[in-house]
């Protein structure tokens, strides 16, 4: 295979056969493919697309190029969720304990916040003494002991990935449906479990702007799941305003323990028992209707919240907060952000006021920023709210007083008001299965 052949098929937009696509990702894996030709190759691919072979083919490459995880010992009862990632999405924290409370195995790799969207790792690391690099005998004791264990992403698993989804986020390219498709996918297939279900968002705080979009990721999605013998379904979900009132990592692990208690907010209910119905109709052979009503039942019962009590302290968290959450540590800052008129919200852009909690200590600014487990912004209106002059639309939470200032002022920028009550969007698109 010589790379500038396979460039130059590519930008004639030609299909590549799967040999070339093969040798590509295992030479470039082993260093032996210059990154800037690997750039010319994304950005025409970035063009000119793939087909649904090309695309599976490149997602199968992708997932052995390293370890893979054997999770075969736990027959067909494991069960993985991925979102495409959002702004105060914390629905793993609560659908995870619900279907294992529910006999599924959840045997989890997560990833860390990236950009503006948070991650399940940093949430659940609010916990003092939470281990998210378990050995792989602890993690797999604890996944046989408790049915759940949730690390951060092995070193080793699908490193083709690794590599070129750094390389896409530096060269304009990430925004690719072949591409997209095949990072995530090549991810969820060598984590190993049976069945696998996606939350893909659409909308101002997510990489799919648009419904259509976000269909056609999902459908590519599940289609080459299926062909490599994985249970699959994808929702697709509004990311056009924050999910639930709670960005920051602790204040999201109190919301999502509200919605295990039975209380919480009816944006994030909605969307979590919609995504474990799926996970614990797929794993366990239920139909739709059976799933959901053990799904409900999870929660009325506090069986998953016991299990979510259960798990953090399996993995080392701290017992009294992981009984209590609403004990974790606060910002000393409270900020309240006021209604400078009256109307009703119009608009609120997810990505703005994800920037906002960044800028408040709640992301990374840089790769090695650390994280304030306790920043991030509590909304107290919403999209389609009355508001009136002097009402608090949210606080900002932080210990850094130098923030406020410009997370309030990027707050305000992404908050627009009008005088005629808008229509809220559909919050659970399609599920496809
Ligand atoms: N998440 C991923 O893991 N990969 C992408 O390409 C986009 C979102």
């Amino acid at each position: 295979m010589r790379m500038y052949d396979v460039i130059t098929k590519k930008k004639h937009g030609e299909e590549l056969s799967d040999s070339e696509i093969r040798e590509f990702i295992t030479e470039y894996t082993e260093g032996r493919v210059p990154d800037y030709q690997v750039s010319a190759l994304m950005m025409a691919i970035y063009f000119k697309g793939m087909c649904d072979r090309e695309t599976s083919t490149l997602t199968m490459a992708m997932s052995t190029s390293g370890d893979t995880v054997d999770l075969s010992e736990f027959g067909t009862l494991t069960v993985d969720k991925h979102s495409t990632g959002g702004v105060g999405d914390k629905t793993t924290l609560v659908v995870a304990p619900i279907a294992a409370s529910l006999g599924c195995r959840l045997a989890k790799m997560s990833g860390r916040g990236l950009g503006h969207t948070g991650g399940t790792v940093d949430k659940l690391e609010s916990f003092p003494g939470f281990d998210t690099s378990l050995t792989p005998e602890r993690f797999f004791a604890q996944v046989r002991e408790h049915g759940i264990a949730v690390i951060g992403q092995s070193g080793n698993l699908a490193p083709a990935d690794k590599k070129l989804y750094a390389l896409r986020d530096v060269t304009a390219t990430v925004d690719s449906i072949p591409l997209i498709t095949s990072s995530i996918m090549s991810k969820k297939l060598a984590a190993g479990s049976n069945s696998i279900v996606l939350d893909v968002k659409c909308g101002s705080g997510a990489f799919m702007r648009e419904p259509e979009d976000a269909e056609t990721l999902a459908t590519k999605m599940v289609e080459i799941g299926k062909r490599c013998g994985r249970n699959m379904a994808a929702l697709i979900t509004n990311m056009d305003i924050p999910l639930g009132y709670a960005i920051g990592n602790s204040l999201e692990v109190k919301e999502a323990y509200s919605i295990l208690s039975g209380e919480g907010p009816d944006d994030l209910r909605a969307v979590c028992v919609e995504l474990a119905t799926n996970m614990v109709s797929l794993a366990l052979g239920y139909t739709a209707e059976e799933a959901r009503e053990k799904v409900l039942d999870a929660i009325a019962s506090g069986k998953a919240k016991s299990k979510f009590t259960e798990w953090i302290i399996a993995q080392g968290g701290d017992a009294t907060l992981a009984e209590n959450p609403a004990l974790l540590p606060e910002s000393s800052i409270k900020h309240e952000i006021r209604a400078t008129k009256d109307g009703y919200i119009s608009k609120m852009n997810a990505e703005e006021i994800g920037v906002s909690s960044v800028i408040l200590g709640a992301g990374r600014e840089t790769k090695d920023s650390i994280i304030d487990h306790s920043a991030g912004i509590v909304l107290v209106k919403k999209l389609g709210d009355k508001v009136s002059v002097g009402d608090t639309l949210a606080v900002l939470h932080t210990n850094n007083k130098d923030a406020i200032s410009a997370a309030e002022a990027k707050f305000l920028g992404a908050i627009s008001m009008s005088d005629e009550k808008v229509e809220v969007g559909k919050l659970i698109y399609k599920t496809i299965r």
